[in-house]
């Protein structure tokens, strides 16, 4: 993947990430089940396994198609807060990395801080909040300094992975379920924000769930 990657290299990454998701369904499961309603695991698993069956029934032709296709099946498949958020991840990913093969290292990076920048307009994250976006900006970050260092695709995504860029430990985890829970029992006093409408839609997806 020296000189860039193919649709089918991306192709090959969005499959990875189902994969790793379906591996660590029970644990992101049990990490939702301390703040949440434990069903982040098996929404994400879903999501995903629909995004497989969408491409293998319609077969994207470009990079932009690709993720466009990611994106509109995890808003329609995945409920809760993680659709609109993996949605819009996948979707401005998709608007900004085109349709020309191959996708440059650059090309990548600019499109994965389009999508980034999506998750943070759509769900008011800040850095330090314990969302996504502190998982995602210290791996992006890593990725664009090592093509400012004048590395290739093969460093830049090791240097970008989770152990080098941001170290993850059970410590974090807790720490991780202690502020968001906090978060959820301080914003019960302040006005409504977007994030708080996001929890909303959540609440009306589960009681339309519920009703027959
Ligand atoms: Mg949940």
């Amino acid at each position: 993947m020296s000189d860039g990657a193919t649709r089918t290299d991306l192709e090959q990454w969005v499959r990875a990430f189902a994969q790793q998701v379906e591996d660590n369904k029970d644990l992101l499961t049990e990490l939702d089940a301390a703040i949440g309603d434990a069903d982040h695991g098996a929404n994400m698993d879903r999501g995903l396994k629909a995004v497989l069956v969408a491409l293998e029934q319609d077969p994207p032709a470009t990079p932009a198609t690709l993720f466009n296709k990611v994106g509109l099946t995890l808003v329609s498949t995945v409920g809760g807060a993680s659709g609109p958020l993996y949605g819009t991840l996948f979707l401005r990913f998709g608007g900004a990395i085109g349709d020309e093969e191959p996708v440059s290292p650059a090309r990548f990076a600019a499109a994965l801080r389009a999508g980034l920048d999506g998750v943070v307009a759509r769900g008011k994250a800040e850095p330090g909040d314990k969302t996504m976006y502190d998982a995602l900006a210290p791996a992006l970050d890593a990725f664009d300094a090592a093509l400012s260092d004048g590395a290739g695709w093969d460093v830049a995504l090791q240097r970008a992975s989770p152990a080098k860029a941001a170290p993850a430990t059970s410590a974090n985890a807790a720490s991780v379920t202690r502020t968001r829970a906090r978060r959820v029992q301080h914003s019960s006093s302040r006005p409504p924000t977007p994030r708080c409408a996001t929890a909303r839609n959540h609440r009306l997806d589960r009681i339309r769930e519920a009703t027959p």
